[in-house]
């Protein structure tokens, strides 16, 4: 059994998950979270419920933290976590989890959906955001407005990848990648993986996407 403390994570991130009353990590979070913090690109096979958001999450507020800082000039905070999700209950979900995972910290941590006015969000982006949760619709609209840039995004998720593809989110998928810069992390996460049979609840592995 191993624990959290094993990870290489950093200190104001173990004291969040332990607020949280996490004990030990899941299935997911043991074989995900090593391999992110090791800069591997990652295809999970894992649903909700399995702790997926931390095994992603905690090991991607690790990697950002050395870029954290408390100046109020917009330009210091830019988007360097990006994780895309089929719709605004998972972003929010996700979102919220993030936060609480990065309390402890002063990373910025950001949520942007469609149906709701998009002006707070352009402000809340205008401001800056180093961990920004989108649905991928309302983040090209921000991108068209310029309210928001991702070419300092270090690490991305596509979490639910099978619901975004199912939803018919491809084209907007690929025109978002296309604002990040090539050399970055690249995890992706998706309830099943048709081609993959043996994969039971996870497949862990140094894949590009
Ligand atoms: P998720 O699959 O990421 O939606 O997580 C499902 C639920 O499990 C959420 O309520 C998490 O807060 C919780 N959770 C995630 N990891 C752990 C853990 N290692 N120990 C206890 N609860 C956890």
């Amino acid at each position: 059994m191993s624990s959290f403390s094993e990870f290489n994570l950093d200190p104001r991130i173990l004291s969040a998950i332990a607020r949280m009353g996490y004990k030990e990590p899941t299935p997911i979070q043991e074989q995900a979270i090593p391999v992110v913090m090791q800069g591997g690109d990652v295809m999970g096979a894992a649903q909700t419920g399995t702790g997926k958001t931390a095994g992603f999450g905690l090991p991607l507020i690790s990697k950002v933290l050395p870029s954290a800082n408390t100046s109020m000039s917009p330009a210091r905070h830019p988007v360097r976590a990006l994780v895309l999700t089929p719709t605004r209950e998972l972003a929010d979900q996700v979102s919220d989890n993030l936060a609480k995972y990065a309390a402890d910290t002063p990373l910025r941590v950001g949520v942007v959906y469609g149906g709701v006015d998009i002006r707070p969000q352009s402000e809340m982006l205008r401001r800056g955001v180093e961990i920004l949760t989108a649905t991928p619709g309302r983040l090209l609209d921000h991108l068209e407005q310029r309210a928001t840039n991702l070419s300092q995004v270090e690490i991305v998720v596509l979490d639910e990848a099978d619901r975004m593809l199912d939803m018919g989110f491809l084209p907007d998928i690929s025109r978002i990648l296309n604002h990040l810069p090539s050399k970055r992390q690249s995890l992706m996460f998706s309830a099943t993986f048709p081609r993959l049979p043996n994969s039971r609840n996870l497949f862990c592995a140094p894949t590009p996407l």
